[in-house]
């Protein structure tokens, strides 16, 4: 499958040329259908990375999966902090067997809301870049879950999908019940996109709090 026009996704959320692409929330389908392999290596491909990005920091968050911008293609951004930083191509997932965290984490599909979601410590995810070639990248801790939640987004899965008992009956009660719920996407503008530039150079920048 090949990337859209992002002009197209903004004419779809009628929000300007100069904003970030729009967040799409938790219910829009997109979110909860597995997304397609990318074939086209092409100029679209790689100015959707970008506006991935600048999305990824008005918002801010740490991660962002392209359903999560309302494309269903296999790709995903990442910064989390300390220049692990990049985006990753039709991404395949090894958890690493072993330990496991267990932290709080958030999405940018579901703003405002946390819970306490275990995942593998190690994990790593091999795939290719915009040029198609080779990447592989590998880690723990923030890292490591970062890479799980978005790779989740690509096989149509939210962090919320793996909570258990009583924390999932909690969050959906959360998700009925958050200003959002209903609405189709979330808008951001240019003045989130310098807000976020000026908190970053600042180094008011906590990646542990950021959602992905
Ligand atoms: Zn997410």
């Amino acid at each position: 499958m090949t990337a859209p026009d992002p002009a197209a996704l903004r004419a779809a959320a009628q929000v300007p040329a100069d904003a970030p692409l729009p967040l799409v929330l938790h219910g829009q389908p997109v979110l909860h259908t597995p997304a397609a392999e990318v074939t086209a290596f092409d100029a679209a491909l790689a100015a959707l990375v970008e506006e991935m990005f600048t999305t990824m920091y008005a918002a801010p968050g740490v991660g962002l999966a392209a359903p999560q911008v309302g494309v269903g293609l296999r790709v995903f951004v990442y910064d989390v902090g300390r220049g692990r930083r990049g985006h990753v191509v039709n991404p395949v997932l090894e958890r690493v067997p072993g330990e496991l965290q267990t932290d709080l984490e958030g999405c940018l599909s579901a703003p405002g809301l946390e819970y306490d979601t275990p995942r593998a410590l190690h994990a790593r995810v091999t795939g290719v870049d915009v040029t198609g070639a080779p990447v592989v990248v590998e880690g723990e801790g923030l890292l490591a879950r970062c890479l799980q939640h978005e790779v989740d987004h690509l096989d149509g899965m939210l962090y919320l999908d793996r909570l258990g008992g009583r924390t999932r009956k909690q969050a959906a009660k959360d998700v009925r019940a958050a200003d959002w719920h209903g609405d189709a996407h979330r808008v951001l503008t240019r003045a989130d996109v310098l807000e976020q530039e000026a908190r970053r150079a600042a180094g008011d920048d906590d990646p542990d709090d950021d959602e992905l």
